[in-house]
């Protein structure tokens, strides 16, 4: 069985085609980006909508394969912004219809779980997935996947764009800001916010902004905002290893790419003989479509059906929604 996958729960479209074995035949990936701003999601979807039928035929070709030839039709059916869902469920809808193959929709969140499985060696993790919009501890636990610990306001990714913007760097902002930390060498105390199994950026975020008001170096600014916002995820993310008895975390998402966080989990887990694995590709780590078409693939082989009725879009879907019946 072969599945081509459709991601566009934010700013990328990504279309992945990957086989039951999990042998990945393409990963196209679409990001929209802006020069001055953040998203807009009408601007996003539009993106989507013009993008779209060349990520599918540049995933095909890549793959050398016909439409007909793959098996299955997956998506991101949520979470995720509205206007954006759309156009992938719309996209998956026309290809399955068109060319009579079954069509699933997933979970965008459990699928970065999925993929760093598949990639990595490892077997029951816990997932720290800190993306753009999304900031969540998630583990396998009573038939589920439930999410242990998350951000209370805003996802990483977007806090560190914002940030990034705020002392002009632009967009996207998490790479900027590494560069810039690593001449940093004074750190500064900023506020740090864990509230139970929970963390908080915003007022980090304000405070930041204003210290950068005030004239405090940037370098600075960036080595402390990476070493207390880390530390912060680095604190939930032991926390649920040791709540949930397990010995394996994984990273997923954009941010997942930082060398720093990276390291302070490797510490972490180095520390309490637990096991860090990180997906080596980027293009796996950020939003593709290539884990979309690999949970369509684990749902499908389980017996999962979904009618086209069934494929409207969620964009407030909980990853403990989801019924788990591949595991
Ligand atoms: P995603 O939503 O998973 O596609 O990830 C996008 C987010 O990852 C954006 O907010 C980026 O700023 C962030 N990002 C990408 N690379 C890095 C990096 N090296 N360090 C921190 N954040 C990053
Ligand atoms: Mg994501």
């Amino acid at each position: 069985m072969i599945c081509l996958g459709i991601e566009s729960t934010a700013h990328t479209f990504g279309v992945g085609i990957i086989d039951e074995n999990g042998r990945v035949l393409a990963n196209v990936i679409k990001a929209f980006t802006t020069e001055k701003g953040g998203i807009i999601p009408g601007e996003a979807a539009q993106h989507h909508a013009d993008v779209c039928a060349n990520a599918i035929t540049e995933a095909l070709q890549e793959s050398g394969l016909s439409i007909r030839e793959t098996g299955l039709i997956a998506f991101s059916q949520g979470p995720g912004i509205g206007h954006c869902l759309k156009i992938g469920a719309t996209a998956a809808r026309t290809l399955s219809l068109k060319n009579k193959l079954p069509i699933i929709g997933v979970n965008h969140c459990i699928a970065h779980l999925e993929i760093g499985r598949l990639m990595t060696a490892a077997k029951d993790p816990v997932l720290l997935y800190v993306s753009g919009a999304n900031t969540q501890v998630i583990s396998y636990e009573a038939g589920k996947y439930r999410i242990i610990g998350e951000t209370l306001d805003i996802g990483t990714g977007n806090f560190l764009d914002v940030f990034a913007r705020h002392i002009g760097l632009g967009f996207p902002g998490g790479p900027k800001i590494e560069e810039l930390a690593a001449k940093g060498n004074n750190y500064i105390k900023l506020p740090y916010t864990v509230k139970g199994m929970d963390v908080s950026l915003g007022g980090l975020l304000t405070n930041l902004k204003r210290k950068s008001d005030a004239g405090l170096k940037k370098e600075d600014l960036c080595f402390s905002l990476q070493e207390t916002a880390f530390a912060m995820l680095i604190e939930i993310s032991e926390r649920a290893l040791a709540h949930c008895g397990k010995d394996e975390l994984l990273l997923g998402g954009g941010v997942a790419c930082n060398k720093r966080l990276q390291e302070m989990a490797e510490r972490m887990c180095e520390e309490r003989n637990a096991k860090l694995f990180v997906p080596k590709d980027r293009k796996v780590l950020v939003d593709n479509g290539l884990m979309i078409a690999w949970l369509g693939i684990l749902m499908h082989k389980s017996g999962r059906k979904m009618s086209i009725e069934e494929t409207d879009i969620k964009p407030y879907q909980r990853t403990d929604h989801v019924e788990v019946t591949w595991r």
